[in-house]
């Protein structure tokens, strides 16, 4: 049994379930050199049933690894979905279960940034950038000197 699956049958009669999660991030589908989930999703919240829906409030967090756009070193940051609602009209939900693990993932996902940058958007590198290049121009024309 998942752990993302609703029973329907349990919620008839007005009941509100909890919801409490950790889950390892695998059912997001995305493990890339730059794209990485290194800790669980914990995913909070509560579900019940109208006359005719399903009614899911989550609140949601983990953490997305990526690289500083800047100096490309791979940061953490947090990824967080604040409030999601989600409405399942109940005569679409199959077997009586809703599965929620994509509603969860599409959610997360949104919040992606495009890009990150390391030490909070102060990226260490760039104060180095310059100087860097610095160096490197005057080694390269040192050789050219010698030629004159
Ligand atoms: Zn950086």
């Amino acid at each position: 049994m998942s752990a993302f699956k609703i029973l329907i049958d349990r919620l008839k009669g007005g009941q509100v379930q909890k919801i409490d999660l950790q889950i390892t991030p695998e059912f997001l589908g995305l493990d890339e050199p730059e794209l990485k989930f290194p800790s669980k999703v914990t995913a909070k919240g509560e579900t019940y049933l109208t006359d005719e829906y399903l009614i899911l409030h989550l609140k949601a967090s983990t953490s997305v690894r990526m690289p500083c756009a800047v100096c490309n070193e791979m940061i953490d940051i947090p990824l967080k979905v604040d409030n999601l609602t989600h409405t399942e009209p109940i005569s679409e939900i199959k077997g009586a279960i809703f599965d929620f693990s994509e509603t969860l993932r599409e959610a997360l996902l949104i919040e992606l940034p495009r890009t990150v940058e390391c030490n909070g958007g102060k990226c260490t590198g760039r104060e180095g950038l310059s100087p860097f290049l610095k160096t490197e121009k005057d080694r390269t024309h040192f050789p050219f000197k010698d030629l004159n």
